[in-house]
């Protein structure tokens, strides 16, 4: 029987991500409000957030510095545009410090409301690009299979996920994808990861070379892929894809959406993963998701090309309403300035081996194959068979129901494709509370034994 607020919401709500047809029967589950990592149900019932909501709550719920960073920016501005040269004292200074902490030089910050409305921007700034360039060919744009890049038309055909392609006309023109890097599921019988690594810089050589170099612009990827089961990649494996990205002048776009801020132990995730981006897509923990934004932040290069194109062709068409929305960037600049000053990377390094001996651990479990992870985020692989790697029937959405049973215990964490469970707690998360996640999905899982 579904309560008289679930019923309303399944009569009234479509919901992102959710099996319609099913959802029907079971109803959604009602979270009221949150506190540290914890939130709670319409009944008072707490949740330890195992998934920082959607990778993004990295200050946990009741952070009372960011309310009132937006209350007062909605009480002093609450809304102007950057279109046509207008400007405003915080889209300036979140500007100034994320060119400060970024991990490679940027020259310029364009502000979107989202990662998948960043990565949209990515795709028509590389093609801005290599048209101002004189290079009108060289549109082509390499994605990852398994690879997560958001829902809007282009940033879903960057997306590597079927069920972000099926039925929806997806992938557009010039988006391509090359290999996954993962190598629990993809290495050869007896190849180490350096040996992966190696091949599959060879696989996108190949494909450059095939497609013609001249046609290709830029490759993208996250340092650790997120919604794709939380993959880390194969040592060596940037170093070796780098190096086939500049033989052939392809861009490398780093999408930070899920690993920027701190998640890896490192401010960017590209530090952590040897990536040398011409241009990287921020979001989520950028505000703590204490409000909607997302940022491009590009290479001098890339800038000056538009600065050409625009003395070209006029004005640079392209930008949002809330490109920079003023709140957002008041939100931004203090969870930044708390990350600073409470070390919020340093916190995440400290907690990081507690959290992996956990996840490790994991792999004793019958049901889990692979267990993996950096920093604070992790993926477990669930097998019907450990020693040949085999897969339960999806029907049977076994990890679906280890979600079911995590929540019966008081724990949220997330089902992926491919009976993956991702895990990926707010950064102040204690070493108490990184036991208490992974006792509640230990017992989760003997339950969907
Ligand atoms: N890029 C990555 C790596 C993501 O994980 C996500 C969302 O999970 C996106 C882009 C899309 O971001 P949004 O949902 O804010 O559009």
């Amino acid at each position: 029987m579904l309560s008289n607020l679930a019923t309303r919401d399944v009569e009234t709500l479509i919901h992102p991500y959710t099996q319609l047809a099913a959802f029907r029967e079971t109803g959604p589950l009602i979270l009221e409000r949150g506190e540290g990592v914890w939130v709670y149900d319409t009944e008072g019932k707490p949740y330890l957030e195992g998934m920082a909501g959607l990778w993004c709550t990295s200050l946990g719920y009741s952070n009372r510095e960011l309310a009132e960073a937006a209350y007062e920016q909605m009480l002093k501005l609450p809304f102007q545009h950057l279109f046509s040269g207008r400007s405003h004292d915080p889209a300036i200074e979140l500007a100034e410090k994320l060119k400060e902490i970024a991990p490679v030089p940027v020259s310029k910050v364009f502000f979107t409301s989202s990662g998948s409305e960043a990565n949209d921007s990515q795709v028509k700034l590389v093609w801005y690009y290599n048209n101002a360039r004189g290079r009108p060919q060289k549109k082509k744009i390499i994605a990852r299979l398994k690879g997560y890049h958001g829902v809007t038309v282009a940033s879903a055909s960057l997306t590597g996920l079927p069920a972000n392609h099926t039925d929806f006309d997806l992938p557009i023109a010039n988006i391509l994808h090359t290999s996954c890097p993962h190598h629990y599921r993809f290495a050869h019988e007896g190849e180490s990861e350096e040996e992966f690594s190696t091949r599959l810089a060879a696989e996108l050589e190949e494909q450059i070379l095939r497609e013609g170099p001249d046609t290709v612009a830029a490759f993208i990827a996250e340092p650790v892929m997120g919604a794709g089961g939380a993959v880390v990649p194969p040592a060596g494996y940037f170093p070796k894809i780098q190096a086939v990205l500049d033989r052939y002048d392809v861009l490398m776009i780093a999408d930070e959406v899920i690993c920027g801020f701190g998640r890896l132990g490192e401010m960017f995730g590209s530090t952590a993963l040897d990536i040398r981006p011409d241009s990287i897509s921020a979001a989520k923990a950028i505000t703590s998701a204490y409000a909607p934004l997302g940022a491009v932040m590009l290479n001098e290069d890339m800038y000056q090309a538009m600065l050409d194109e625009s003395r070209k062709i006029g004005v640079f068409g392209h930008g949002f309403t809330y490109s920079g929305h003023p709140v957002s960037c008041a939100v931004a600049i203090k969870t930044l300035e708390i990350y600073q000053r409470e070390d919020i990377v340093g916190k995440v390094r400290a907690r990081a081996p507690h959290f992996q001996n956990r996840v490790t651990a994991l792999e004793q479990h019958p049901l889990i194959g692979e267990s993996r992870g950096m920093g604070l985020i992790a993926g477990m692989e669930i097998v019907a068979d450990k020693a040949t790697k085999r897969q339960y029937d999806p029907k049977k959405g076994v990890a679906a129901k280890t979600v079911t049973f995590a929540q019966e215990e008081g724990l949220i964490v997330r089902s992926l494709a491919g009976d993956r469970i991702a895990l990926c707690p707010p950064l102040i998360i204690t070493e108490e509370e990184i036991d208490a996640l992974f006792d509640r999905l230990e017992r989760a899982l003997d339950k969907t034994l």
